[in-house]
Order: C-alpha cells, then structure tokens, then sequence
C-alpha cells in the first residue's frame, strides 16, 4: 500500500481546505487520540466557535432578557436572516426561497399539507426505495389523515440496490397517472445514490406530478441547485453534513413558482406574518413573501446559534471547493477498499461520481457485525444499518486523506484477523 501512503501525504499537502479541520472538535478515545470520524451524514463535529456564540448569547440573555429580540448586532427577531444566504448558496436557491425552521420530519409534514391536492385518480404519493424509516411513517400517517388508504406508493431499487432511470421511467409509465406527489431522497441515505434531479424534474413534469426532496444526506454534500432544477418544494436537517448539533434546526425550499400560487394551503403561524406587522396582532394574515411566510413559530435561537457558526465555515470554504475535495477524498476511500480484494465485502454506491455524494456504502457479507464493532474498537467511526452495510462518509470540510488511509487500513487489519 506505499504508493496508497505517497497519495494521502501529497493530497494533504496540497488540500487548499486542509485548515479548516482545525475548526473542529473531533471525539476521542480512551487514550485522548482523535477518533478516525467519517460519520459526518449521521451527525456532523462540532465547530469549535458554536460554544463561544452560544456563551454570548447566553449572555445577553442573562442581562437583556426580552429586549434581546430587539437590540444588538445578533437580535433574535433578525437572527435567523443571516443563516439565509449561506444556506441558499449551498442548496443553489434564491434566499427568499429558503427558510430555517422546525425540524426535518415537521417540514415534511408542513409541505405535504401545502402541496397534497389529490383528485380522485390521481392522489398516491411515490417515496424512494428504503426510504429512511421517518419519510415513511410521515407520508403514511399523512395519507390516513386523509383518509386514503391505498396511497403509498414505492419507487423500488434493481438488482443491488440502486434505482436506475429506467426503471423510474417503468413506474411512470405505469403509475404515473396516479401520482399526485413524489418525495424522494436527493441522496439514498442507504445506498449512497444521488439521483438525477434534472431527469426526475423531467419525468414529474411530464406526469404532472409535484415534486418534493428530502435532502437530509445531501444538503451540504453534492449540488442540487433547487432553483434551476425546478424542484417544487425540499426539506432537509441541518445536523448531518451541514455541522450544525442534535436536533439542529431544518431547512425548508419553497421554489418562486409557488411564492403567490393560490392552490396551495399551508399551515399558518405569526411567525410567517410580514415582519412589519407581526406585532401588531392583528386577526388578517399577510404572508411575509416567499418560504418565510410557511414560518410558524418564533426561532430557537439556541439551535441557530451552533448552525450559523458552522455555515459561516462553508461559506467561506465554497461549496464548489468542498466538493471537489469530497470527489477526490471518496474516490481515494473507494480505491483503496477495492484494492483490499476481498470478497466479504462490496461496494454498493454508484461509481459514477456524478451519482454519489460523500459516502460509500460497504455490503458486508453475511450481515456480519462483527467487522464494524472491530473497525470501531480501532478508533474508526463510520455506521452501521441493517441488515448487512457500513457506511463510511468522510466530510471533506474536517475529514483528510489520511483518516481515509488510516481506515482503510484499520479494514484490512479487521478483515485479516477474521481470516
Ligand atoms: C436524518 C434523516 C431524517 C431525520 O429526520 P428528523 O426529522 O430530523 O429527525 C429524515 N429523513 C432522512 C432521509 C434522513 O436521512
């Protein structure tokens, strides 16, 4: 593996991003070592500047209490405004199409609510194959809520476990009459598939079906220029490559098309009343304009604290540098799991870099465990989902070549003594 080593020295040497590894807080093990962390599509580090912005806000809460809405360089009525342009930069949206609020599964909800407009033949909703489990209960108990029981439709994968163009155009051409909605993973959380959004535009038009993303694993990983791909509506979280802790705040997408379409009827809150008038409290709504008039409550400022210091990071390293460096980083992880040749394990994510984000999903043979509880006893963190994958994703904003080196070889090593 010596010629392995020379790539991971030289792309460090190189990494135009290498600093901003710095910028974070990696887990440790027992002894104090850094922990190898390519676990970023679960739950992103922590930026070491989130404790510092928290502690002032801390602060002003202690000695301002309610007139911190109002004063300062960070009131909190405003706070969330300077989160908007970074995070549209990074979906590739207009910033009045985008809002922070509410949690992944809640937007999912709220935007279902707004766009679900079914008519008697054509009313069933198309969630990707393996759906993260949430999506799946959401849209299910979405549809007995309206009392159809027969509504959940699944876009099922291949052979393997991706889902080819083709046979998104079999489901069409067979149900596409009958669908109302499809909400599909921008990337499968399972397989590491990124779909073709220009080509799923394409097909839901044709078939005049909304269209909505969830893009919780790939927000922050590969582009998905919401605007000019003509998605209707996207929702993601924030907690996975966007860095920004638990639970952190969502992301909703609103495309301009719909700012002042009449058929839709979201669920309302005074916080998505104009600005002007909020407090005011009068009985009239008057919608702020754009993806900020589906805002329902005030902001937990606590949440958007850690979140802004860590969009400020990916502002400044570029989304377009990001990934480029993710490119580079995966395709090294993937040569050298293949050049380990052993048949226990296989990748299942595509090959084509145009259709994959960060991660790489390792089919284990046999569903065997073991191997990832002994990758993680060596100070390697990726995750494991049943029934037989790990899945390893270095996050080019913290991750380097050589934690993906030091994997790799820490695989080897595993898979050896299982021999
Ligand atoms: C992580 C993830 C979620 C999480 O939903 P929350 O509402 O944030 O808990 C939902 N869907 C997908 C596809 C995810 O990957």
């Amino acid at each position: 593996m010596q010629d392995f080593k020379l790539t991971f020295q030289k792309e460090d040497g190189i990494d135009p991003l290498k600093s901003f590894r710095e910028a974070f807080n990696f887990p440790k093990d027992a002894n104090g070592k850094d922990i190898i962390y390519l676990c970023g599509n679960s739950l992103g580090l922590q930026p070491k500047q989130a404790k510092e912005d928290i502690d002032f806000e801390m602060a002003r809460w202690a000695t301002l209490a309610v007139e911190g809405h109002f004063d300062g360089p960070t009131n909190w009525i405003d706070y969330h405004y300077a989160l908007k342009e970074p995070m549209a930069a990074i979906v590739g949206a207009m910033p009045d199409e985008v809002t922070i609020m509410n949690t992944l599964t809640v937007n999912l909800h709220l935007m279902m609510t707004a766009f679900y407009h079914p008519s008697a033949t054509k009313y069933k909703i198309l969630i990707d194959h393996s759906a993260f489990p949430s999506d799946r209960y959401a849209v299910d108990s979405f549809l007995q809520s309206k009392g159809i029981k027969d509504g959940l439709l699944i876009l099922e994968a291949d052979k393997g476990a991706l889902v080819s163009n083709e046979s998104i155009q079999n489901t069409f051409a067979k149900h596409g009459h009958e669908i109302a909605m499809v909400i599909l993973g921008g990337v499968n959380y399972f397989s590491g598939q990124f779909y073709d959004l220009a080509f799923m535009r394409a097909i839901t038009l044709e078939h005049q079906c909304i269209l909505g993303l969830d893009l919780a694993h790939a927000v922050g990983n590969v582009p998905v220029n919401l605007h000019n791909n003509g998605i209707d509506f996207a929702v993601w979280c924030t907690y996975k490559y966007l860095n920004g802790g638990p639970g952190s705040l969502a992301g909703m997408f609103l495309h301009e098309q719909h700012f002042d379409n009449a058929a839709l009827t979201p669920l309302r809150g005074w916080w998505g009343q104009d600005r002007k008038e909020r407090f005011l409290m009068e009985e009239t709504f008057k919608p702020m304009k754009g993806a900020e008039a589906y805002q329902i409550s005030n902001q937990p400022i606590f949440s958007l604290v850690p979140l802004n210091a860590s969009l400020n990071l990916h502002s400044i390293a570029g989304i377009e540098a990001l990934r480029q460096k993710s490119i580079a980083l995966t395709s090294y992880l993937e040569s050298l799991i293949l050049a380990l040749n052993d048949d226990r394990i296989s990748i299942i994510t595509p090959q084509a870099v145009d259709r994959r984000g960060a991660q790489l999903s390792i089919r284990i043979k046999g569903g065997n465990r073991t191997i990832f509880d002994q990758l993680r006893s060596k100070g390697v963190l990726g995750d494991w989902r049943n029934p037989d994958v790990i899945r390893l994703s270095p996050a080019p904003i913290y991750n380097n070549f050589e934690d993906v080196y030091q994997a790799v070889q820490a695989l080897g090593e595993v898979l050896q003594e299982l021999n």
